[in-house]
């Protein structure tokens, strides 16, 4: 691939998208063996060691198992500031192994990095890959933002398959909670005015929260399950549990909502005399905040090798899950572009969409994003005023 309009610093994009070109036999065959061998989050031994592996024998300095997480890593290049880190993500999913394409998260990062050595050698800074695991359920980058994983970065991008091609995220705040209720066991006919029945405590509550749900933020989400509903039939429970996902566009009403979720328990304990128990969950999942001078830049340099990417201007969370890069972009100038690997018909999270991450549709979408990210890094190491513009942005935010 050839791109029109040289100058020099479109001569060293040049050499990059070349380099990836030259790379990519062996990130396909990279990406194409952590998707036959799927592990789940904190169990991505595999993945985690041959990823370290490709990225020492291409100089970089690998550390594993950072922040007490036995699969997490950091590989970095190049010495001090600026620092850019670029995320790997590789855990899949129960039952329908990469159904969300981390297989390809991680080899753009890694073919974006080894890209990106070459800018380093010549316009200094350093160039990092943070290996992230479990993002799927567990939020691992939330564990490692309070290990200070992501601090002394002045920027942090990772790119993830889906099914179009968007520079900005949308991603909620969202809290998990673990709820209990505590009443008396007695027998259900014989005496049942000796009981305190824990699980109508509980369905309670999930009518309350029903009658919450008309009047609270049409962008937000109260969702949970019932986790222990009793033992017989004959015996009146004694104990329920449930857990509970909230979230919310920003995290000011996520603490409103979390307050008024509580009520709507504690009023179900008033009304049956049953003890109420809440364990707040360490997994608070952080709304992304898209740096726009980022997106731009992503939006840029996929223009140059011939991919349109759309721009919003807006990224007010509508139909959106939660991601630990939430987290991430909290603390550093951050995007997390969506990057179109299968037809808007097939969905995130299905076995079609495993089938799309090991297609040559996703092969081709993981070079064009590694390649855009190394030419945004072209941008931020060559350029102090383009650095300084995303500095900025994101001060102004915070
Ligand atoms: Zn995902």
């Amino acid at each position: 691939m050839y791109l029109r309009n040289m100058n020099n610093i479109a001569v060293i994009k040049q050499s990059v998208v070349d380099q990836i070109d030259s790379a990519q036999p062996q990130l396909k065959e990279l990406a194409l063996k952590i998707h036959a061998n799927p592990e789940l989050g904190l169990q991505e031994f595999k993945a985690s060691s041959w990823l370290a592996q490709y990225l020492t024998e291409k100089d970089f300095a690998v550390e594993r198992g950072i922040c007490d997480l036995p699969t997490a890593f950091r590989a970095s290049y190049g010495k001090g500031k600026p620092a850019i880190a670029l995320l790997a993500e590789y855990d899949a999913l129960p039952g329908i192994g990469h159904a969300c394409g981390h297989n390809l998260i991680c080899t753009i990062a890694i073919g974006a990095a080894i890209a990106s050595k070459q800018t380093v050698d010549q316009s200094g800074g350093r160039i990092l890959v943070i290996g992230t695991p479990a993002e799927e359920g567990y939020g691992g980058k939330i564990v490692m933002a309070h290990k200070g994983a992501f601090s002394d970065l002045d920027a942090a991008m990772m790119v993830h398959p889906d099914t179009v091609d968007i520079a900005t995220s949308m991603a909620l705040s969202c809290q998990h909670m673990k709820v209990e209720f505590f009443g008396k066991s007695a027998h259900a006919s014989a005496n049942p005015s000796d009981g305190i029945n824990a699980l109508d405590a509980m369905i309670l509550s999930f009518n309350n929260i029903n009658a919450l749900r008309q009047h609270i933020k049409s962008t937000a989400r109260i969702h949970g399950i019932i986790t222990d509903g009793g033992q017989a039939a004959n015996i009146v429970p004694a104990h329920s549990a449930a857990e509970f996902y909230v979230r919310a566009a920003d995290d000011a009403y996520l603490d409103e909502l979390i307050q008024k979720v509580l009520n709507c328990f504690i009023g179900a304990a008033t009304a049956t005399g049953a003890r109420f128990e809440y364990t707040p969950d360490n997994l608070r999942y952080a709304s992304m905040c898209n740096n726009m001078t980022l997106a731009q830049l992503y939006v840029d340099n996929m223009r140059i090798i011939g991919r349109e990417v759309k721009f919003p201007q807006s990224t007010i969370p509508l139909d959106t899950g939660s991601t630990d890069m939430g987290n991430v972009s909290q603390l550093v100038p951050a995007i997390h572009p969506a990057l179109a690997i299968a037809p808007k018909s097939v969905s995130v999270h299905s076995p079609e969409f495993a089938t799309a991450a090991a297609s040559d549709d996703g092969i081709n979408g993981m070079c064009d994003a590694a390649k855009a990210i190394a030419m945004i890094v072209v941008d931020l190491l060559s350029n102090p005023e383009t650095l300084r513009k995303v500095r900025d942005e994101f001060k102004q935010l915070k």
